[in-house]
């Protein structure tokens, strides 16, 4: 007997409708199931895919915002600042109460892969500590990465260097680098390379904030990608924003996208927060903010799209849905064309998945874990443009999350008429 069956759902792209059954927490076939199960659950025709992928957020900045006060410039810079404020009065009950309740808020949203950001400046790595502990209590159902993160600088911000150890020898996933914020392009380059000598030294990824800045100088994204390929790190480094890319002149992009072709790293662009924090120099035109991240795709660079924050010093709105990053980036990379708008849902789920170096065990397939979510709509496209929530969100085989899909009614006669935003 099987432990689960979800009934009616709808792989993307598949005219028919299929069952899922699930048993010890892997999912055991697909396909018109006969067998009984523990638990059944109708899937209402809705459209089901692996969990969403968060590839890039920070869950130890979450729900800040306002606190000591609110970022009034909108600049990174006074972000910065702000946060450096909120963190010397960090504490472990503090992290875990921001940073759990966001966990809830994803897993409703049916993110269960989630590759979080913790910054390393805070002397007492306060945050750190707290998010390893965490990682380990929501382990069972959801899968967090961490990524030992230099916000003030890897070499300009005092004793960084020694945290990020610490941090590879406490377990982290990844280690991060933030040259463009170092004093001068070489201590930038520098930077680089003690976060790649560490990650090689104690056997973790790599993922590096890189060309955070509305400067077309700034071209450290070609320095990451040349240490992926001499270190054979590769697709275990990450390059997040590369937001200078857009700036750079066309020759220098196409040279670049040869050697990120090659270096096999992934990209991550964070569309919510990259068109609020870029073009804040600008007077106009403005510059929408995002890196290349059609012609990346195009080229067959490995992007996915992270949310990035929820209600900080950075950026002031959020539920963490991924759908909103999605529409967001359809918006900003100009992916309006079908195929296009569906790929986003793709940057979100299976390249997302690439970018965190889950592959194997990730997709609705036998013998892979049990991770799906079900959500009511029938394409990819209309996830996109209707951005509902998962009517089902199942982790290892177990029913997590659930949301009743909100239905609306025309009042104008004298019996009420639903409405449907499908066509
Ligand atoms: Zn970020």
């Amino acid at each position: 007997m099987l432990d689960l069956i979800v009934r009616r759902v709808r792989l993307p792209g598949s005219e028919c409708l299929t069952d899922i059954g699930i048993a010890d927490g892997i999912i055991v076939k697909t396909g018109e199931i006969s067998d009984s199960a523990r638990r059944e659950l109708d899937g209402c025709g809705d459209l089901a895919l692996p969990p969403f992928v968060e590839s890039h957020i920070h869950l130890d900045t979450v729900l800040t915002a306002g606190v000591p006060r609110w970022n009034e410039s909108g600049t990174l810079l006074e972000g910065v600042r702000i946060w450096s404020e909120y963190q010397s009065g960090l504490t472990r009950k503090d992290v875990l109460d921001r940073a759990q309740k966001v966990i809830e808020w994803q897993m409703v949203q049916g993110i269960l892969h989630v590759r979080t950001h913790v910054d390393i400046s805070d002397p007492n790595l306060t945050a750190l500590y707290t998010l390893l502990e965490l990682r380990e209590t929501v382990s069972p159902y959801m899968n967090l990465q961490i990524v030992a993160f230099p916000q003030e600088g890897l070499l300009a911000c005092p004793g960084n260097q020694e945290r990020l150890e610490e941090a590879a020898r406490s377990g982290v996933d990844a280690l991060g680098a933030i040259p463009h914020y170092e004093h001068t392009r070489e201590m930038g380059v520098e930077s680089l390379r003690t976060c790649f000598g560490l990650a090689e030294k104690y056997g973790l990824m790599v993922n590096v904030f890189c060309d955070e800045m509305d400067d077309d100088q700034s071209r450290f994204l070609e320095v990451t990608a040349a240490l992926a390929l001499s270190s054979g790190l590769k697709a275990k480094v990450t390059a997040s924003h590369a937001v200078a890319l857009s700036l750079y002149p066309d020759a220098y992009a196409v040279k670049l996208f040869h050697l990120l072709q090659r270096a096999e790293i992934n990209v991550v662009a964070c569309p919510l927060v990259n068109s609020v924090m870029q073009g804040r120099f600008d007077r106009f035109p403005k510059s929408r903010g995002i890196t290349r991240l059609k012609e990346l795709w195009e080229a067959g660079v490995n992007v996915s799209l992270g949310h990035d924050d929820i209600l900080t010093p950075f950026y002031p709105l959020g539920t963490g849905n991924m759908l909103h990053a999605a529409y967001m980036a359809v918006h900003l990379a100009h992916m309006t064309g079908y195929a296009e708008i569906e790929e986003t849902v793709n940057m979100v789920t299976t390249r997302g998945a690439k970018t965190l170096q889950i592959e194997e065990k990730y997709g609705i397939e036998p013998g892979k874990p049990a991770n799906l979510i079900t959500l009511p709509v029938t394409s990819k496209f209309d996830a996109v443009r209707l951005q509902p929530k998962c009517r089902y969100v199942i982790s290892n085989g177990r029913l997590v999350a659930r949301t009743w899909p909100e239905t609306s009614e025309l009042c104008l006669h004298e019996s009420p008429s639903l409405v449907e935003f499908h066509r």
